[in-house]
């Protein structure tokens, strides 16, 4: 299943994520999604696995130009030189020229003029053909509005934390608004498992194991599936194989309008990740190391 973004680029729905991928398990987890029919990877430099990810890519033998690569330039490397270099690092890491989808991780709230510097660099890759689609990650409607204010090229994604217990109706709809599509990030509620009380994450959420049940499917599936017909992208990680299939092996059923109602009233209001407002230099700024 693929999307069109705004710019007619056309990227596969389904992508697979690689946060807190350890390097030595990410070669065999994106090779894995290839065989398996993945032809979306997103990455960050800030996941330190951009070179393991490349890496995954050619062992699969799959051709470059049949699959999609997004990564994110991160904080410490925003700027306009700085992104542009952060480009040169991010792709030599990926061993590929051009990439598919580069985006912002993070707005600086604090330091906007350097955020939209960094996008600036991002629209100049865009004109130069180096990227195919720019964009951004945990922009909130205020966010999207200052960088449309100062900036031409409308973002083609906002990335942002989107699953059952939070569902962000005003930053989706923000997008929708400016054309912009919402790739959901935790697509299944990872976070709140990983961060949470995994007796209360979306894997053991009685509401989507039914549906689930109603289907022969797993939570996982069902809230994927959710997030498709609300025309979201996603990009479920996973270093275990059997579900690395099962996350993909989402395309064969339909939620009813009802189940899809039943889901959108488990929103709690409460993220899992960091406030965006809450993102500083001096508290997350991390160097990222040179190809
Ligand atoms: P996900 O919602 O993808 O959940 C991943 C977690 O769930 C892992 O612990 C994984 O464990 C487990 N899991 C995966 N598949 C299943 C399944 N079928 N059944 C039960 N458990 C499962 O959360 P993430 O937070 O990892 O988000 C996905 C991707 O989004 C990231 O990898 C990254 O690419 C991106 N992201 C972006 C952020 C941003 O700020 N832009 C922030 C966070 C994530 P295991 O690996 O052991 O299977």
């Amino acid at each position: 299943m693929n999307i069109t973004l705004n710019n007619g680029v056309v990227m596969p729905a389904v992508g697979l994520g690689v946060f807190q991928t350890p390097p030595e398990a990410t070669v065999d987890a994106v090779a894995t999604a290839l065989e398996t029919g993945y032809r979306h990877i997103d990455t960050a430099a800030a996941y330190f696995n951009e070179t393991e990810v490349g890496e995954g890519i050619r062992r699969s033998g799959i051709d470059r130009s049949e699959i999609f690569i997004e990564t994110k330039v991160w904080i410490s490397d925003y700027g306009y030189e700085q992104t542009l270099h952060a480009f040169e690092k991010g792709s030599r890491k990926l061993g590929v020229d051009q990439l598919d989808l580069f985006i912002l991780h993070q707005p600086l709230p604090g330091d906007f003029d350097k955020t939209v510097d960094a996008y600036r660099a991002l629209e100049k890759l865009l004109e130069d053909g180096r990227v195919r689609a720019i964009g951004v990650s945990n922009f909130m409607p205020n966010h999207l509005t200052a960088l449309r204010e100062r900036t031409s090229v409308v973002p083609a994604v906002n990335q942002i934390e989107v699953h059952p217990y939070f569902t962000q109706p005003d930053v989706r709809k923000a997008g929708e608004h400016l054309g912009i599509l919402t790739q959901a990030w935790s697509p299944i509620g990872g976070i709140t498992s990983y961060r949470g009380d995994a007796a209360k994450s979306t894997f053991s959420n009685p509401v989507i194991l039914g549906i689930a049940g109603q289907h022969h499917k797993s939570a996982a599936q069902v809230m994927l599936r959710w997030q498709l017909q609300l025309g979201h992208s996603v990009i479920p990680k996973s270093v275990r194989p059997e579900r690395i299939a099962e996350n993909f092996d989402v395309f064969d059923f339909e939620l009813t309008p009802e189940q899809m109602g039943a889901l959108e009233l488990l929103d709690t209001g409460v993220r899992g990740g960091p406030d965006p407002d809450s993102i500083t230099l001096e508290a997350f700024g991390r160097e990222i190391p040179e190809a």
